[in-house]
């Protein structure tokens, strides 16, 4: 059974056309606002892209990525956050706890991300946002945390409400967090444009429990058996590249090499 907020169920109709940046200006035409009540005005009109950013607080642009990303700080991860603590570990090294993501202001967009996660627009806001970075990108594929990490069922809910509202976009969701995968699974079903990709704890280690959802895993020098191998770093830049194995469902299994 699904649970998605009822307003999203008009939403694929609301954001039939992408639209740029350039549109967003029009979207506050007062003198149409006479020939509408509000919520007429609110389906033809929606969200301006501009609203939408100040909604969840903005979105990253991962260099190496083929799209935007919503992140939240690393150091609100539940399970990483322990993790982190433990030699060994993937989350020992996460590059989200280091250089450029230490900058104080990186670090305050993060939080201000995390602080509006709970706004009752968030899911609306979000679907405006993942059709403009398409439109800007050309990509139709979202990145969910490039930091940070699921902090409950709830927030799973939401992301899952959003790629409905999405449908022609790809979403990828890495998590450690497995237990609210699980329990969101007990009653509901994931979107089929959305991966929750299950990250293993440990280097060279696997996930203890996949939830038969495609996984992750980082290698020191020989990837696990049948992986298929992230080839972002032999490019100069790092980058993706064609590469989208991460979005891919039936891509069971992809291996980081540790750098
Ligand atoms: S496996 Fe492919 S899609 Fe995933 S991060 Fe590496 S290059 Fe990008």
């Amino acid at each position: 059974m699904n649970f998605y907020p009822s307003c999203m169920k008009s939403l694929p109709l609301l954001w039939s056309r992408p639209e740029t940046p350039h549109d967003a200006p029009q979207d506050n035409r007062e003198d149409e606002r006479h020939d509408f009540d509000d919520s007429v005005l609110q389906k033809i009109v929606g969200l301006s892209r501009a609203r939408a950013w100040e909604i969840v607080g903005g979105l990253s642009r991962p260099s190496k990525m083929p799209c935007y990303s919503w992140g939240i700080p690393a150091q609100s991860c539940i399970t990483g956050s322990k993790l982190a603590q433990v030699e060994g570990s993937v989350c020992q090294r996460c590059y989200a706890l280091k250089g450029f993501y230490r900058y104080p202001k990186v670090q305050q967009a993060y939080q201000r991300r995390l602080d509006r996660s709970g706004d009752p627009r968030w899911v609306e806001a979000m679907v405006k946002l993942v059709y403009w970075q398409t439109a800007e990108t050309g990509t139709p594929y979202f990145r969910w945390f490039d930091s940070g990490d699921l902090q409950s069922v709830e927030m799973l809910r939401n992301i899952c409400a959003v790629a409905v509202g999405t449908p022609e976009i790809r979403h990828w969701l890495p998590t450690r967090e497995y237990r609210m995968v699980e329990a969101f699974l007990e009653n509901e079903s994931l979107p089929a444009n959305l991966v929750v990709r299950i990250s293993a704890a440990l280097i060279d280690g696997q996930p203890a429990h996949s939830l038969g959802l495609p996984t992750s895993t980082v290698h020191r020098a020989i990837a696990p058996p049948e992986s298929t191998v992230c080839v972002a770093r032999e490019s100069e830049p790092v980058n993706c590249g064609t590469c989208r194995s991460c979005w891919d469902d039936a891509v069971r299994k992809v291996s980081y090499p540790l750098h």
